[in-house]
């Protein structure tokens, strides 16, 4: 139910963190995977380990750079994974970005167009551009990496919040308009996971015990157990699923 041989997927932001891993796993789970983002060198070294890890099996990796705020650049991403590949069967929208960290009053209109153009523009043109071969074929999934940011108020999260609460949306959009022609779309809401992009938060202890002190497992997670749900969402095992959120936060949501 799990095995996606045969599957052809993009992951965005996949040279590091959640979505190295899902490339990773995807991989593994016989998928072909476009490891994409904004520098080609981490994108080829990627897929070469990548392909490394998946030597005697059906999946493999390739590397098309894209920087998701820039459209020319998605549509890049997309032709090229067509000429490569030939279809477009699961789009993971991973990458984001967050530059600013305070108060609502304080940030900069630069700053919060940013976050609005990478975190929900984006997403919202690379859901529109996969989504013919979609239609064409009457089967696709589109999986949106949100945050449990998406579902709480932040007094210094405000912006990045409203960009993930967006993602949620967007997935219960695209399931009611493409359910009637196959493709799901579902989003992914980790809590505080251990990548470079959430460093400040886990690398003092202090900041750590108090970050983590409510969630139920009383530890941060690990990119890899936020890799098994995407899997999950890709594969027929989630067949009948769709405009659903999972939250992967160690319980922190519902204590
Ligand atoms: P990460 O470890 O910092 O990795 C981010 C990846 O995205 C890298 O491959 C990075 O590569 C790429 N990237 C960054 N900006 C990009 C851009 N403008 N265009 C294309 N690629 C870009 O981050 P992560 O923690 O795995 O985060 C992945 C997703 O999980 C994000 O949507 C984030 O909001 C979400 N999330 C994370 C946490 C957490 O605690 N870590 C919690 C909730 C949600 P380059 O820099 O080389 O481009």
């Amino acid at each position: 139910m799990f095995d996606l041989t045969g599957k052809t997927a993009i992951v965005t932001g996949s040279t590091k963190g959640i979505g190295k891993a899902i490339a990773e796993q995807f991989a593994i789970a016989g998928a072909q995977v476009v490891v994409s983002s904004r520098k080609n060198d981490a994108c080829e070294e990627v897929a070469q380990s990548i392909n490394e890890m998946v030597m005697d099996k059906p999946g493999e990796a390739t590397a098309i750079p894209c920087h998701i705020s820039h459209k020319e650049q998605l549509s890049n991403l997309v032709e090229e994974t067509h000429k490569r590949f030939g279809k477009i069967d699961v789009l993971v929208c991973n990458a984001a970005v967050n530059p600013f960290f305070g108060s609502s009053a304080e940030i900069p209109d630069s700053a919060f167009e940013k976050i609005m153009d990478a975190n929900i523009k984006s997403n919202h043109w690379l859901c529109q551009m996969v989504i013919p071969d979609m239609l064409a074929k009457k089967a696709g999934s589109i999986i949106l990496v949100s945050s449990i940011g998406g579902f709480k108020g932040s007094p210094v999260l405000g912006a990045y919040s409203i960009s993930k609460a967006a993602d949620l949306a967007i997935v219960r959009n695209l399931a009611v308009e493409y359910g009637p022609h196959n493709i799901r779309a579902n989003a992914i809401a980790p809590g505080l996971i251990k990548t470079d992009f959430a460093k400040a938060l886990w690398s003092n202890p202090e900041i750590l015990e108090k970050a983590t002190r409510g969630y139920p497992l009383r530890r941060i997670g690990e990119a890899i157990e936020v890799a098994g749900a995407a899997v999950f969402l890709a594969s027929e095992a989630a067949s009948f699923i769709t405009g659903q959120t999972i939250v992967i936060d160690g319980g922190g949501l519902i204590a």
